[in-house]
Parts: C-alpha cells; structure tokens; sequence
C-alpha cells in the first residue's frame, strides 16, 4: 500500500528518531521527565506544523506519511509519540479545520515553530461521556467569562494554548458546548501538577483550571453550539494517530523480543529454535501488519475525503489491543530480564501501550462508534 515517497520518508524520520528521540527514552520514563530538549529538534524536522499549512509556517504532509512519524517516534519512544500526536492533531487541527484566518494567523506560526497547542476535554465528570462537560462560559459583551476544569490534558503545563470545550448553555436538555482557544498566559488560567502515571511518563499530563477567565470573543472556535461536532470531528482524525502509536510501540516491543529470541540459547540453542516462540512472533508480526493496513486505509480515507470515522475506530481499537498483547508477548520471550525496569524497551512499551486502549475513546467506545455505523447502515438499506 505503501508508495516509494513513504518508504523513503519512513527512513528519513526513522534515522532521526533512532538518532535524536531513542537515546533519551529511559530517562525520560524513569527520571518522568518531559523531553523539553527535543522540542527544537522536533521543530528543525518540520515535525510541529505536519498538518499545517505553508502559508501559516507549517509543512503539511499527507496523512499516511503523518502516521509513519508518530509510528516511528512510538517506535522508540511513546511519550515523544503522543506529544507530537496530541500537539499536531488534537491541538492544531481544531484551529486549522474550525478556525477564523485572524486564529490561523495568530496561532499556527507559534505552533509550527514548537510551541505546544493541548486539547482539553476530558474533565473529572466528562470521560466517555465528554458531552456532559461542567465547565461553563457565560457570555458578557465582547467576552466570555469561563469556569471549570479539565484533565489529563496532554502537554497541560507546557502548552502555550489549549482548545478547551465549554457549556454555553444552562438548560439541562441542551448539550450545547461550544469551543474556545485558551492562552495559559491569561489571568485566571491555572495548571496542575504534572500526573504521576503508569506509562507516557516523559509526557506532560496535568489539569487545567479555568476561574473567571475572560475570553475575547474572537477566540470562540466556529459558531456557538458547534463545539462538540467540532470535538468528535478532530477525535476521528486524531484517533488514526493513537492507533499509529500503539503500532510504533508493538514494533519496537516486537523488534526486540525477535532480535533476543535469537540470541538467548537455552538447552544449548537459540530459544528462536522452539517452534512455541515462532509461534508468538508470528502472532506478533501478523497483528502488527494488519494494525498497519488498517491505518494507512483509514489515512487513505480521510485523505480522500471520505467518511473515515467509523475505520479510525477499528484502526485505533485493533491497534491498541493488539499492541497490547504484542508488548506483553515480549515481556515473556524476554523473561525475568524483560521484567527489569529500564533495562530493555518491552516493559517501558506496554506501560505506554495501555493509554492507546484508554485516550480519545476507551475501547469499549470504540466498539459503539463501530456498531452504531454498521447499524446505520443496516437501517439506511446500505451495503454492509
Ligand atoms: C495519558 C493520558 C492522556 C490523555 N490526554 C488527554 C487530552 O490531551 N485531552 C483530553 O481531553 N483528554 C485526555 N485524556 C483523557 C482520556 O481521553 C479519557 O481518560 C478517556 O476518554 C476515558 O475517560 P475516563 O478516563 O473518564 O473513563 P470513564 O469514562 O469513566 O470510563 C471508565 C470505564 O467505563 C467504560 N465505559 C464508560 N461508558 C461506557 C459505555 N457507554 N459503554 C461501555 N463502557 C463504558 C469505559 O470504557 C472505561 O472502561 C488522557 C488520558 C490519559 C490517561
């Protein structure tokens, strides 16, 4: 599926990931370091503006070639992984897709220069059920006056700007929740602490706390009401890139554990010998492969203009699982030195794995976003 120009770019940015990103991937996991370092390497490789376009600083690719970058920096790194992915297209792309010329030209520059944009949500009442956010913004003459908090906002205490979702309504039976472009530095924007996670532990997760911020109104994003359309729309493309980071992250696991199956010899020869551990990593590169297809097609897809939604889903909910399991399979092939922090990727990989079965939509809400459009199609007399 893949054309030579993607081949090509493949090995440009795996050469720059090996070569910049993986060195610093242990410390930045044990010591939950955020890679503020990387920042500028990242940005000299046009890798924070990939959705933007030229006349905004930004050096847009298509999207397979985008899913091969947060493939390839998942590969070695998955805090790196969905720093780029949460920037690039939960953070920009709602402004890109939404925003007014005067946003684009305020906004995008900083961001293809490296200055983190975030996406903010998720709040402790609002997970699955994102729609039912608390965080309220009252209109007052040229402004809106906003209150509530977020969570697990990726690059929370690093971004510069947040896209946040906020009720503008009062009336319990209307979802109307309209979006808004934040700037940390204002008056009454406040940042947690960065979380204390299980995986991702180089990436930046916080709270975000909004009281009495005033907000002009040239930062509303779009219409009034139009924000949880907005929000759904940007998570159908960003899930594309969970599903390309949980890959990345089964290919280094796999990559490893297939390299130590044939050096480890028990019984007097390589453990690779026994057909129980070709086995697994049959299953392994058989999944991973087909994690692959499902996400150059659902990038195909959105390239083409194409309903994608639904195949983002499959893409992000069969990669993650099978990344999942990959990485655990690895951990085995390794044994007890598998199990040893810091010591070989596999461990670190299926810590960071289990945000992609979690982030922009558990598991469990991918198989509704399935299910509800194959029923759809049944109830529209639709091929299935
Ligand atoms: C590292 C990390 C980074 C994140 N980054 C961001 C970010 O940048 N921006 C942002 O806005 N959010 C972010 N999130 C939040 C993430 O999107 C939410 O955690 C996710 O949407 C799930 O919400 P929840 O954690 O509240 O789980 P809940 O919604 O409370 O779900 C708990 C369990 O119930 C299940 N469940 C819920 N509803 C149903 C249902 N209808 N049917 C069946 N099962 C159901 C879920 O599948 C899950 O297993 C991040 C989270 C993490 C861990």
């Amino acid at each position: 599926m893949l054309q030579k120009n993607h081949l090509v770019f493949r090995e440009k940015i795996r050469s720059f990931m090996e070569k910049e990103v993986a060195p610093l991937a242990v410390a930045l996991d044990l010591e939950q370091r955020f890679p503020d370092e990387l920042i500028k390497p990242l940005t000299d490789e046009k890798l924070m503006g990939m959705l933007i376009s030229e006349e905004y600083g930004g050096s847009p690719i298509d999207t397979i070639s985008y899913s091969i970058v947060i493939e390839e920096a998942s590969r070695v790194c998955g805090s790196t992984g969905i720093t780029l992915a949460a920037h690039n297209s939960l953070g920009c792309y709602p402004i890109i897709r939404f925003g007014s010329d005067e946003q684009k030209k305020k906004y995008l520059p900083r961001a293809a220069q490296g200055e983190l944009i975030a996406f903010a949500l998720s709040e402790p009442d609002a997970g699955s059920d994102a729609g039912s956010t608390r965080t309220y913004a009252k209109k007052e003459n040229d402004h809106w006056l906003i209150n509530g908090s977020k969570c697990w906002i990726t690059s929370g205490t690093k971004a510069f700007a947040s896209i946040a979702s906020a009720k503008t309504s009062k009336n319990p039976n209307e979802r109307a929740i309209t979006c808004f472009i934040l700037e940390k530095e204002w008056k009454g924007y406040a940042t947690g602490k960065k979380e204390n996670k299980l995986g991702l532990r180089g990436s930046d997760t916080a709270f975000l706390h909004f009281d009495d911020l005033k907000v002009p109104v040239e930062n509303q994003l779009g219409d009034v009401g139009e924000g949880f359309k907005q929000m759904l729309i940007t998570l159908d493309g960003g899930r594309i890139s969970i599903a390309a980071m949980a890959l990345g992250l089964g290919q280094g696991a796999y990559e490893c554990a297939l390299k130590y199956a044939a050096e480890r010899k028990q019984f007097g020869k390589p453990i690779s010998s026994n057909q129980a551990i070709q086995h697994k990593l049959a299953d392994m590169a058989t999944s991973l492969e087909a994690s692959r297809l499902l996400i150059y097609e659902a990038s195909r897809m959105k390239d083409a203009g194409q309903k994608f939604g639904h195949y983002s889903a499959m893409a992000k909910l069969f990669a993650s699982e099978a990344a999942t399991k990959v990485c655990a399979t690895a951990i085995g092939i390794l044994g007890a030195v598998g199990f040893e922090t810091g010591k070989y990727p596999p461990e670190r990989m299926w810590r960071d794995v289990k945000l992609c079965e979690i982030g922009e939509g558990t598991s469990e809400i991918q198989r509704l976003i399935i299910a509800r459009e194959a029923l759809k199609r049944v109830e529209a007399n639709e091929p299935l």
